[in-house]
């Protein structure tokens, strides 16, 4: 999955307030009707009739269906199959959602298409924002690799958005070296993540300066606008053709001379966009590039001044993850 196609399960969290809520309206019906005020509409006296069978609670005893959207939810699930079929057997819709979640945070140490084995354990500790799961904090136990690996989430003072970092403070998502942006959230497709996929993702807020990382000359700009919305084609030095898509705006004219660090435009959600973000492609002799062979991956940790920090949202997450006594 990439942040471009919205996930299968996506409106699994509006699915769920509406059938919470009309669980909750449909107990508040039959409370009425028992108290003989107006009788509710046919169709949906019948759905009381089989809702409040036992014992319709009174109103004020009804809990709340949905979890408040902070509330931090820890699952534990054993690896059977794959990764979506153990987390959609947890969860279902959320579940399909939570895996692909899951697996950024995973997909730099392991091939999870391989690497994985029935009975691999999982803990999760997540919560949900607009809709999408937010992983606080992940392990994953591979017995192919004879260890576990971790993930917490942690703001480093003066980042402008949380990552993920392993139990010794290094970041678990790699970056490319001399990337074309630098403050994006998260990596949230890899090349080899999808075939039919081009490039690499990256989510990111509209307005996020996006720079050409080699010399080069530019090729076009927003051309395709529909798939591509504003766009902008480099050749590098090297012959290597890099595609920067779905920018709100873009800052190079075609045959512009462009060096390391010239701002090309600045990063969007137009084209065939679902969400903000940055689709960087490379292209040499008419063959894909992954980046990360031309860059190269780097890791940042947790800075000095953090790691007391550090140490401690660790350990209340490992807290949190911890199975229950
Ligand atoms: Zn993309």
């Amino acid at each position: 999955m990439s942040w471009m196609d919205p996930p299968d399960g996506r409106p699994w969290a509006l699915l769920a307030l509406c059938a919470g809520s009309l669980l909750l309206n449909v107990v508040l019906i039959a409370s009425r009707a028992l108290e003989g005020g107006a009788p509710a509409p046919v169709a949906e006296s019948e759905v009381v009739a089989a809702v409040t069978a036992p014992a319709a609670p009174p109103p004020a005893a009804v809990e709340p269906v949905v979890a408040p959207a902070s509330e931090v939810e820890v699952m534990h699930l054993a690896v059977e199959r794959s990764l979506a079929y153990t987390f959609d057997k947890a969860d279902g819709a959320r579940g399909d959602v939570l895996a692909a979640v899951f697996s950024r945070l995973f997909v730099w140490d392991l091939d999870l298409t391989k690497d994985l084995q029935p009975g691999d354990e999982i803990a999760v500790a997540f919560r949900y924002e607009a809709d999408l799961p937010v992983i606080e904090a992940a392990s994953l136990r591979s017995k192919k690799h004879g260890k576990a690996f971790h993930a917490y989430r942690f703001t480093p003072t003066g980042a402008p958005f949380a990552s993920w970092f392993d139990e010794t403070g290094e970041e678990v998502a790699g970056r490319l070296v001399r990337g074309p942006i630098d403050d994006y959230e998260q990596i949230t497709s890899l090349l080899k993540d999808r075939p039919r996929h081009r490039g690499m993702d990256f989510k990111a807020p509209v307005g996020t300066p996006i720079v050409s990382p080699r010399d080069g000359t530019v090729v076009r700009t927003d051309w395709n606008w529909s798939n591509n919305g504003n766009c902008v084609e480099v050749a590098y030095r090297d012959g290597t053709l890099a595609r920067f898509l779905h920018l709100s705006q873009t800052d190079v004219q075609a045959g512009a001379t462009v060096k390391e660090g010239t701002v090309l435009g600045l990063s969007g959600n137009t084209g065939h966009s679902t969400a903000p973000h940055l689709h960087y492609e490379l292209e040499k002799a008419g063959k894909v590039v992954d980046p990360i062979d031309l860059h190269g991956l780097t890791r940042r940790t947790v800075p000095d001044g953090d790691r007391d920090r550090f140490v401690d949202a660790r350990r209340a997450l490992d807290g949190l993850l911890a199975p229950e006594a």
